[in-house]
Protein backbone atom coordinates (compact mmCIF):
# COMPACT_ATOMS: atom_id res chain seq x y z
CA UNK A 1 0.00 0.00 0.00
CA UNK A 2 1.39 3.31 -1.38
CA UNK A 3 0.31 6.64 -1.23
CA UNK A 4 -0.44 7.48 -5.26
CA UNK A 5 -2.31 11.15 -4.75
CA UNK A 6 -2.61 14.24 -2.48
CA UNK A 7 -5.31 16.39 -3.31
CA UNK A 8 -6.26 19.61 -1.69
CA UNK A 9 -10.52 20.81 -1.76
CA UNK A 10 -11.25 24.35 -1.00
CA UNK A 11 -14.38 24.92 0.18
CA UNK A 12 -15.43 28.57 0.50
CA UNK A 13 -19.15 30.77 1.04
CA UNK A 14 -19.42 34.50 1.61
CA UNK A 15 -22.03 34.90 4.79
CA UNK A 16 -25.02 37.04 4.45
CA UNK A 17 -24.33 38.47 7.33
CA UNK A 18 -20.78 39.06 8.61
CA UNK A 19 -20.12 38.29 12.11
CA UNK A 20 -16.82 39.23 14.30
CA UNK A 21 -14.39 37.94 17.18
CA UNK A 22 -12.56 40.30 19.26
CA UNK A 23 -9.26 39.31 16.63
CA UNK A 24 -11.19 38.38 13.28
CA UNK A 25 -14.22 39.62 11.16
CA UNK A 26 -15.85 36.67 9.74
CA UNK A 27 -17.60 37.84 5.79
CA UNK A 28 -17.16 34.09 4.52
CA UNK A 29 -16.26 30.79 5.49
CA UNK A 30 -13.33 29.37 4.09
CA UNK A 31 -11.79 25.65 5.23
CA UNK A 32 -9.33 23.42 3.50
CA UNK A 33 -9.77 19.50 3.36
CA UNK A 34 -7.05 16.89 2.50
CA UNK A 35 -7.64 14.45 0.70
CA UNK A 36 -4.62 11.43 0.06
CA UNK A 37 -5.58 8.20 -2.39
CA UNK A 38 -3.53 5.23 -2.28
CA UNK A 39 -2.43 2.78 -4.93
CA UNK A 40 -5.10 0.59 -4.15
CA UNK A 41 -8.21 2.99 -3.95
CA UNK A 42 -8.28 3.72 -0.17
CA UNK A 43 -8.71 7.44 0.18
CA UNK A 44 -8.26 9.51 3.46
CA UNK A 45 -9.72 12.57 4.63
CA UNK A 46 -8.29 15.30 7.30
CA UNK A 47 -8.76 19.00 7.24
CA UNK A 48 -6.39 22.28 7.99
CA UNK A 49 -7.01 24.49 10.80
CA UNK A 50 -6.07 28.21 9.65
CA UNK A 51 -6.29 30.17 6.38
CA UNK A 52 -7.26 27.79 3.38
CA UNK A 53 -5.31 28.55 0.65
CA UNK A 54 -1.77 28.77 2.77
CA UNK A 55 -2.72 25.94 4.54
CA UNK A 56 -3.11 24.17 0.72
CA UNK A 57 0.10 25.99 -0.74
CA UNK A 58 2.07 24.22 2.23
CA UNK A 59 0.11 20.66 1.81
CA UNK A 60 1.41 20.74 -1.88
CA UNK A 61 4.66 21.63 -0.91
CA UNK A 62 4.51 18.32 1.44
CA UNK A 63 3.18 15.99 -1.31
CA UNK A 64 6.55 15.36 -3.03
CA UNK A 65 7.91 13.75 0.13
CA UNK A 66 4.28 11.70 0.38
CA UNK A 67 3.52 10.05 -3.20
CA UNK A 68 5.34 6.33 -2.67
CA UNK A 69 5.43 6.18 1.14
CA UNK A 70 3.84 3.79 3.24
CA UNK A 71 0.75 5.39 4.54
CA UNK A 72 0.51 3.15 7.79
CA UNK A 73 3.75 4.44 8.73
CA UNK A 74 2.30 7.82 10.52
CA UNK A 75 5.39 8.54 12.96
CA UNK A 76 8.24 8.14 9.86
CA UNK A 77 5.45 10.41 7.58
CA UNK A 78 5.32 13.16 10.29
CA UNK A 79 8.53 13.50 11.42
CA UNK A 80 9.81 13.73 7.73
CA UNK A 81 7.67 16.52 6.96
CA UNK A 82 8.42 17.90 10.26
CA UNK A 83 11.32 18.09 9.39
CA UNK A 84 11.19 19.45 5.80
CA UNK A 85 10.85 22.99 7.02
CA UNK A 86 12.70 22.65 10.12
CA UNK A 87 14.69 25.74 8.88
CA UNK A 88 11.92 28.03 9.01
CA UNK A 89 10.24 27.74 11.96
CA UNK A 90 8.17 24.56 13.67
CA UNK A 91 4.83 26.85 14.08
CA UNK A 92 1.92 27.81 12.55
CA UNK A 93 0.98 26.73 8.77
CA UNK A 94 3.96 23.91 8.91
CA UNK A 95 1.99 22.65 11.67
CA UNK A 96 -1.45 23.15 10.46
CA UNK A 97 -0.84 21.74 7.11
CA UNK A 98 1.46 18.73 8.32
CA UNK A 99 -2.01 18.23 10.78
CA UNK A 100 -4.75 17.56 8.00
CA UNK A 101 -1.81 15.26 6.51
CA UNK A 102 -1.71 13.07 9.59
CA UNK A 103 -5.26 12.91 10.12
CA UNK A 104 -6.09 11.82 6.40
CA UNK A 105 -3.26 8.73 6.97
CA UNK A 106 -5.04 8.06 10.35
CA UNK A 107 -8.43 7.60 8.31
CA UNK A 108 -6.45 5.30 6.26
CA UNK A 109 -4.87 3.36 8.55
CA UNK A 110 -8.29 2.62 10.48
CA UNK A 111 -9.96 2.24 6.91
CA UNK A 112 -7.34 -0.41 5.80
CA UNK A 113 -7.52 -2.52 9.51
CA UNK A 114 -11.34 -2.37 9.11
CA UNK A 115 -11.73 0.26 12.76
CA UNK A 116 -12.22 3.20 14.11
CA UNK A 117 -8.77 5.65 15.19
CA UNK A 118 -10.28 5.76 18.73
CA UNK A 119 -9.46 2.18 18.88
CA UNK A 120 -6.22 2.25 16.96
CA UNK A 121 -5.35 5.30 19.74
CA UNK A 122 -6.19 2.71 22.45
CA UNK A 123 -9.28 2.57 23.03
CA UNK A 124 -12.90 3.90 23.41
CA UNK A 125 -13.65 5.01 26.87
CA UNK A 126 -17.13 6.44 25.89
CA UNK A 127 -19.32 6.06 22.66
CA UNK A 128 -20.83 9.59 23.30
CA UNK A 129 -19.98 12.76 24.46
CA UNK A 130 -21.85 16.22 25.41
CA UNK A 131 -21.80 18.69 23.22
CA UNK A 132 -21.39 23.00 24.06
CA UNK A 133 -22.36 25.25 21.69
CA UNK A 134 -19.89 28.45 20.46
CA UNK A 135 -22.36 30.95 19.39
CA UNK A 136 -22.34 34.89 20.25
CA UNK A 137 -20.23 36.24 17.85
CA UNK A 138 -20.69 40.11 17.10
CA UNK A 139 -23.29 40.51 14.46
CA UNK A 140 -23.60 43.27 12.40
CA UNK A 141 -26.89 45.72 12.41
CA UNK A 142 -27.73 44.29 15.94
CA UNK A 143 -28.12 44.97 19.69
CA UNK A 144 -24.94 42.61 20.72
CA UNK A 145 -26.55 42.43 24.19
CA UNK A 146 -30.14 40.72 23.10
CA UNK A 147 -28.72 39.24 20.22
CA UNK A 148 -26.35 36.98 22.15
CA UNK A 149 -28.97 36.57 25.06
CA UNK A 150 -31.32 35.14 22.46
CA UNK A 151 -29.40 33.32 20.92
CA UNK A 152 -28.00 31.26 24.01
CA UNK A 153 -31.43 31.17 25.07
CA UNK A 154 -32.03 28.92 21.87
CA UNK A 155 -29.05 26.54 22.76
CA UNK A 156 -30.52 25.75 26.08
CA UNK A 157 -33.94 25.06 24.10
CA UNK A 158 -32.12 22.86 21.96
CA UNK A 159 -30.72 20.76 24.55
CA UNK A 160 -27.50 21.95 24.88
CA UNK A 161 -25.96 22.01 28.40
CA UNK A 162 -23.61 24.61 27.70
CA UNK A 163 -22.63 27.84 25.81
CA UNK A 164 -19.45 30.25 25.03
CA UNK A 165 -20.24 33.78 23.80
CA UNK A 166 -17.35 36.09 22.35
CA UNK A 167 -16.11 39.03 24.48
CA UNK A 168 -13.13 41.03 23.99
CA UNK A 169 -14.82 43.81 22.92
CA UNK A 170 -14.39 46.18 25.73
CA UNK A 171 -15.13 45.55 29.33
CA UNK A 172 -17.94 47.51 30.44
CA UNK A 173 -20.10 46.22 27.22
CA UNK A 174 -19.21 42.61 27.57
CA UNK A 175 -20.14 42.39 31.20
CA UNK A 176 -23.45 43.45 30.01
CA UNK A 177 -23.21 40.83 27.50
CA UNK A 178 -22.69 38.41 30.37
CA UNK A 179 -25.03 39.71 32.12
CA UNK A 180 -28.15 39.30 29.88
CA UNK A 181 -27.03 35.94 28.84
CA UNK A 182 -27.17 34.79 32.32
CA UNK A 183 -30.15 36.01 33.01
CA UNK A 184 -31.32 34.46 29.86
CA UNK A 185 -30.66 30.93 29.96
CA UNK A 186 -30.81 30.91 33.89
CA UNK A 187 -28.31 29.13 36.44
CA UNK A 188 -28.52 25.57 35.15
CA UNK A 189 -27.02 26.00 32.21
CA UNK A 190 -22.48 25.75 31.74
CA UNK A 191 -21.55 29.75 30.47
CA UNK A 192 -18.29 29.99 29.09
CA UNK A 193 -16.70 33.25 27.77
CA UNK A 194 -13.92 33.40 24.87
CA UNK A 195 -11.90 37.07 24.65
CA UNK A 196 -10.08 35.65 21.21
CA UNK A 197 -6.92 37.04 22.69
CA UNK A 198 -8.78 40.63 22.47
CA UNK A 199 -8.01 41.98 26.22
CA UNK A 200 -4.41 42.98 28.40
CA UNK A 201 -4.37 41.37 31.26
CA UNK A 202 -5.33 44.25 33.17
CA UNK A 203 -8.70 44.59 31.52
CA UNK A 204 -8.89 40.49 31.49
CA UNK A 205 -8.17 40.79 35.17
CA UNK A 206 -10.63 43.21 35.75
CA UNK A 207 -14.01 41.25 33.66
CA UNK A 208 -12.62 38.02 35.20
CA UNK A 209 -13.51 39.71 38.66
CA UNK A 210 -16.35 41.52 37.79
CA UNK A 211 -18.13 38.46 35.35
CA UNK A 212 -17.38 35.57 37.98
CA UNK A 213 -21.05 36.16 40.14
CA UNK A 214 -22.29 35.20 37.00
CA UNK A 215 -20.79 31.66 37.21
CA UNK A 216 -18.57 31.21 34.12
CA UNK A 217 -17.00 27.94 33.75
CA UNK A 218 -13.80 28.83 32.03
CA UNK A 219 -12.35 32.24 30.29
CA UNK A 220 -10.54 31.31 27.16
CA UNK A 221 -7.94 33.02 25.46
CA UNK A 222 -8.23 36.31 27.31
CA UNK A 223 -4.88 37.75 25.77
CA UNK A 224 -2.61 37.40 23.03
CA UNK A 225 -0.92 33.55 23.03
CA UNK A 226 2.54 34.33 23.45
CA UNK A 227 2.42 36.51 26.07
CA UNK A 228 2.80 34.03 28.91
CA UNK A 229 3.71 36.25 31.59
CA UNK A 230 -0.27 38.33 30.71
CA UNK A 231 -1.56 34.66 30.83
CA UNK A 232 -0.30 34.02 34.41
CA UNK A 233 -1.25 37.29 35.81
CA UNK A 234 -4.55 37.04 34.27
CA UNK A 235 -4.38 33.30 36.10
CA UNK A 236 -3.52 34.91 39.33
CA UNK A 237 -5.71 37.82 39.20
CA UNK A 238 -8.93 36.60 39.00
CA UNK A 239 -11.11 33.69 39.83
CA UNK A 240 -12.25 31.78 36.79
CA UNK A 241 -10.21 28.67 34.93
CA UNK A 242 -8.43 30.43 32.33
CA UNK A 243 -8.18 28.07 29.10
CA UNK A 244 -6.13 28.19 26.10
CA UNK A 245 -3.80 26.31 23.48
CA UNK A 246 -5.55 26.54 19.90
CA UNK A 247 -3.08 28.66 18.62
CA UNK A 248 -0.22 27.03 20.17
CA UNK A 249 0.70 24.08 17.47
CA UNK A 250 2.66 21.42 18.32
CA UNK A 251 4.05 19.60 21.71
CA UNK A 252 6.77 22.69 21.66
CA UNK A 253 4.52 25.29 21.43
CA UNK A 254 2.03 23.60 24.36
CA UNK A 255 5.49 23.27 26.71
CA UNK A 256 5.99 26.63 27.50
CA UNK A 257 2.52 27.53 28.83
CA UNK A 258 2.00 24.15 30.34
CA UNK A 259 5.08 24.32 32.21
CA UNK A 260 4.79 27.88 33.46
CA UNK A 261 1.00 27.53 34.80
CA UNK A 262 -0.33 29.49 32.36
CA UNK A 263 -3.69 27.29 31.80
CA UNK A 264 -6.50 25.20 33.68
CA UNK A 265 -7.95 24.29 30.84
CA UNK A 266 -5.20 22.89 27.33
CA UNK A 267 -6.99 23.65 23.98
CA UNK A 268 -5.16 22.12 21.21
CA UNK A 269 -6.89 22.25 17.73
CA UNK A 270 -6.65 18.46 16.76
CA UNK A 271 -6.32 19.72 12.61
CA UNK A 272 -3.91 22.46 13.33
CA UNK A 273 -1.19 20.90 16.20
CA UNK A 274 -0.36 17.82 14.34
CA UNK A 275 -3.20 16.09 14.30
CA UNK A 276 -3.70 12.53 15.90
CA UNK A 277 0.40 11.88 16.14
CA UNK A 278 0.91 14.81 18.07
CA UNK A 279 -1.95 15.15 19.97
CA UNK A 280 -1.81 11.66 21.78
CA UNK A 281 1.90 13.25 22.97
CA UNK A 282 -0.19 16.59 23.91
CA UNK A 283 -2.80 14.74 25.63
CA UNK A 284 0.40 13.02 27.68
CA UNK A 285 1.39 16.28 28.73
CA UNK A 286 -1.97 18.10 29.77
CA UNK A 287 -2.10 14.55 32.37
CA UNK A 288 1.49 15.23 33.27
CA UNK A 289 0.85 19.00 33.78
CA UNK A 290 -2.64 18.43 35.91
CA UNK A 291 -4.43 19.89 33.64
CA UNK A 292 -8.00 19.14 31.76
CA UNK A 293 -8.31 18.96 28.17
CA UNK A 294 -11.17 19.66 25.96
CA UNK A 295 -10.22 20.00 22.13
CA UNK A 296 -10.34 23.36 20.37
CA UNK A 297 -13.40 22.59 17.23
CA UNK A 298 -13.67 25.19 14.13
CA UNK A 299 -14.34 23.63 11.07
CA UNK A 300 -16.32 21.25 8.73
CA UNK A 301 -17.87 17.71 9.49
CA UNK A 302 -14.65 16.31 8.82
CA UNK A 303 -12.60 18.18 11.76
CA UNK A 304 -15.85 17.61 14.12
CA UNK A 305 -14.97 13.26 13.54
CA UNK A 306 -11.56 13.74 13.53
CA UNK A 307 -11.91 15.32 17.44
CA UNK A 308 -15.12 12.91 18.25
CA UNK A 309 -12.57 10.23 17.42
CA UNK A 310 -9.55 11.19 19.60
CA UNK A 311 -12.04 12.05 21.98
CA UNK A 312 -13.06 8.81 22.22
CA UNK A 313 -10.10 7.94 23.15
CA UNK A 314 -9.24 10.75 25.28
CA UNK A 315 -7.48 9.13 29.22
CA UNK A 316 -9.93 9.39 31.77
CA UNK A 317 -7.97 11.96 33.78
CA UNK A 318 -8.25 11.70 36.98
CA UNK A 319 -8.58 7.51 36.42
CA UNK A 320 -12.23 7.15 38.79
CA UNK A 321 -15.36 5.55 38.48
CA UNK A 322 -17.08 8.39 37.38
CA UNK A 323 -14.41 10.65 35.56
CA UNK A 324 -14.57 14.43 34.49
CA UNK A 325 -16.06 13.76 30.76
CA UNK A 326 -14.49 15.42 27.62
CA UNK A 327 -17.27 17.83 26.08
CA UNK A 328 -17.40 18.62 22.18
CA UNK A 329 -16.83 21.94 20.97
CA UNK A 330 -19.95 22.55 18.55
CA UNK A 331 -20.15 25.70 16.45
CA UNK A 332 -23.19 27.11 15.68
CA UNK A 333 -22.23 29.98 13.57
CA UNK A 334 -23.63 30.01 9.99
CA UNK A 335 -21.39 27.58 7.53
CA UNK A 336 -23.42 25.88 4.56
CA UNK A 337 -20.87 23.37 3.85
CA UNK A 338 -20.05 22.04 7.35
CA UNK A 339 -22.23 19.40 7.24
CA UNK A 340 -22.89 19.61 4.00
CA UNK A 341 -19.31 17.94 3.23
CA UNK A 342 -20.58 14.40 5.01
CA UNK A 343 -23.49 11.80 3.16
CA UNK A 344 -24.38 11.55 6.93
CA UNK A 345 -24.12 14.17 8.91
CA UNK A 346 -22.72 14.70 12.33
CA UNK A 347 -25.73 16.15 15.16
CA UNK A 348 -26.73 16.60 18.00
CA UNK A 349 -29.42 14.81 19.65
CA UNK A 350 -30.77 17.05 22.76
CA UNK A 351 -27.31 18.25 23.23
CA UNK A 352 -25.49 15.18 22.94
CA UNK A 353 -23.16 13.56 19.77
CA UNK A 354 -22.65 9.96 19.15
CA UNK A 355 -18.90 8.83 17.65
CA UNK A 356 -19.31 7.13 14.83
CA UNK A 357 -17.99 3.80 14.92
CA UNK A 358 -17.43 2.97 11.34
CA UNK A 359 -13.35 2.40 10.08
CA UNK A 360 -10.99 5.46 10.10
CA UNK A 361 -12.69 8.24 10.90
CA UNK A 362 -16.36 6.91 10.55
CA UNK A 363 -17.53 9.29 7.66
CA UNK A 364 -18.55 9.19 3.69
CA UNK A 365 -17.19 12.59 2.05
CA UNK A 366 -20.33 13.77 -0.32
CA UNK A 367 -18.37 15.13 -3.29
CA UNK A 368 -21.29 16.85 -5.19
CA UNK A 369 -20.82 19.27 -1.91
CA UNK A 370 -16.98 19.57 -2.52
CA UNK A 371 -17.69 20.94 -6.03
CA UNK A 372 -21.02 22.85 -4.91
CA UNK A 373 -18.87 24.88 -2.50
CA UNK A 374 -15.64 25.32 -4.40
CA UNK A 375 -14.36 28.83 -4.53
CA UNK A 376 -15.93 30.55 -7.50
CA UNK A 377 -13.38 33.03 -8.44
CA UNK A 378 -9.43 33.23 -7.37
MG1 LIG B 1 -11.51 30.19 21.10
Amino acid sequence: MKIARVRTHLLEHRLEVPFESASMRFDRRSHLLVEIECDDGTTGWGECLGPARPNAAVVEFYAGWLIGQDPLETEKIWLTLYNASRDQGQRGLAITALSGIDVALWDIKGKRFGVPVSTLLGGRFRDHVRAYATGSFKCDGVDRVEDNAAEMAGYRDAGFHGGKIKIGFGVAEDLRVIEAVRAAIGPGMRLMIDANHGYDAREAIALGRAAAEHDIDWFEEPVIPEALAAYRAVRAGQPIPVAGGETWHGRWAMKEPLEAGCVDILQPDLCGTGGFTEMKRIMDMAVLAGVRLVPHVWGTAVQIAASLQFMAALLPNPPRVNPVEPILEFDRTPNPFRQAVLTRPIEHENGIVAIPDGPGLGIEIDRAALREFRPKEG
